[in-house]
């Protein structure tokens, strides 16, 4: 079985893998747009912490980061290591204890039932720091040890040499739908049209797009996310955990000194990759709020990333309607690196023809809009 993958972001990086590994000959197409989110997107995978009140958005996070260390291990076994995952633990901070008390207790609540988000516990403020050096002083932290963090750029580009490793190609150019009788057919990538039995359409913010021609309306748009890298020289903070003040910003470590401060949420910018003064000073300004030992860190770069922002915070998932052939993975919003690896192989299984591991039915891509308001995706990081 022929399939093909348009969009090699997590989500079709992880789709594409999975395709391979379960025996389709695999072409993954990308266009490499500048503002693709994976190449952005911080890395956060820590569900439980998260106010949104969608059960179904809880659903495939919680069993996203439940699936990234097996998906680890499995790309170990095609010599892939270096994906920036880590359970490095993650801090809700706040300067109100009683801030923390309803915080602590949905992540007690929420660990009954996910044992991979470990123990929760509370700290002072000198124990928070002794976990995150630059911390303001004056924060006190309930503290998730399953908190997790991975690197979008090196998993996404891990999980493309993994299913070139079993046969798959890789395609640089700009695709569009073949269709035929209404069907889709195989997709025309730089005038060439090449056939296959589903394509799968992983087009982030793009998709929309690619599926107009076809009279066919997906309600997403890009949502720009400024995010900021800075290094502490000489620091070594590959085992900070990630911090998550009140709001939707936060801050997480990687190896080598590098701290990243995240990040804007602005929308009706259309594609406008820019770097903006008032997105920089935002990010800057909320990072040293909550750890002015960052102050002299040095800025390396911003980056500049498109979330694919769905009607509200619940992805868009499974095969469209009344047009064969073609199953779309989209709108995972904010939290598409804990989502996509896990929800790349139900597009695989939905392409296939094979039983999905969560029934994808809530996820509907056209699905008429549910009581989860948009803002409820405010509440993720
Ligand atoms: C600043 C920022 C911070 C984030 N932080 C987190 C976080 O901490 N935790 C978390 O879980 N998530 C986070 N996210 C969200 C996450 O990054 C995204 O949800 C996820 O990367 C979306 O992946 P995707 O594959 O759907 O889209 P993308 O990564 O945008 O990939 C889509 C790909 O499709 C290609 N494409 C489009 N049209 C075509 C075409 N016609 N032909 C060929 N190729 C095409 C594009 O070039 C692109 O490479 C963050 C995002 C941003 C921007």
């Amino acid at each position: 079985m022929r399939v093909i993958v348009i969009g090699a972001g997590v989500l079709g990086a992880s789709a594409a893998f999975h395709a391979a590994l379960a025996g389709a000959q695999v072409v993954l197409v990308d266009q490499a747009h500048d503002g693709r989110a994976t190449a952005a997107g911080a890395g956060i995978v820590c569900p439980w912490l998260s106010g949104s009140t969608d059960a179904e958005w809880y659903r495939i996070a919680s069993a996203g980061a439940r699936y990234l260390p097996t998906l680890v291990q499995q790309l170990a076994g095609f010599g892939e290591h270096d994906l920036g995952y880590r359970r490095v633990g993650a801090l809700s901070v706040a300067s109100n204890g009683r801030d923390l008390d309803g915080i602590e207790a949905l992540a007690r609540a929420r660990q009954a039932g996910a044992p991979d988000a470990g123990d929760v516990s509370r700290l002072d403020s000198r124990q928070a720091r002794a976990l995150f050096p630059p911390l303001h002083p004056e924060l006190e932290a309930v503290h998730v040890s399953g908190g997790a963090r991975v690197d979008g750029r090196r998993l996404a580009a891990a999980l493309c040499r993994a299913m070139e490793r079993q046969g798959g190609t890789r395609r640089q150019g700009v695709a569009t739908l073949l269709v035929r009788s209404g069907c889709v057919t195989g997709a025309c990538v730089g005038g060439e049209a090449i056939e296959a039995d589903a394509v799968i359409l992983a087009a982030g913010a793009w998709a929309p797009a690619l599926l107009a021609p076809l009279g066919l309306t997906l309600a997403v748009e890009p949502q720009r996310g400024q995010i900021t890298h800075l290094r502490l020289e000489g620091v070594e903070t590959g085992s900070w955990p990630v911090v998550l003040p009140p709001g939707s910003h936060y801050l997480i470590a990687f190896e080598g000194g590098r701290v990243v401060a995240g990040a804007t949420r602005e929308r009706g910018t259309g594609f406008d990759c820019r770097v903006t003064a008032a997105g920089q000073a935002e990010v800057l300004n909320q990072a040293l709020a909550v750890a002015p030992g960052l102050g002299q860190a040095t800025l390396i770069e911003t980056r500049v990333g498109f979330r694919p922002l769905g009607p509200n915070a619940r992805p868009l998932l499974g095969a469209a309607a009344g047009l064969k052939g073609l199953v779309i993975g989209n709108g995972m919003g904010p939290s598409g690196l804990t989502i996509g690896p896990f929800a790349g192989r139900l597009l695989a299984q939905a392409a296939l023809g094979q039983p999905p591991n969560l029934p994808l039915e809530p996820y509907d891509p056209f699905r008429p809009r549910t009581g989860v308001s948009a803002s409820d995706t405010d509440a993720i990081r």
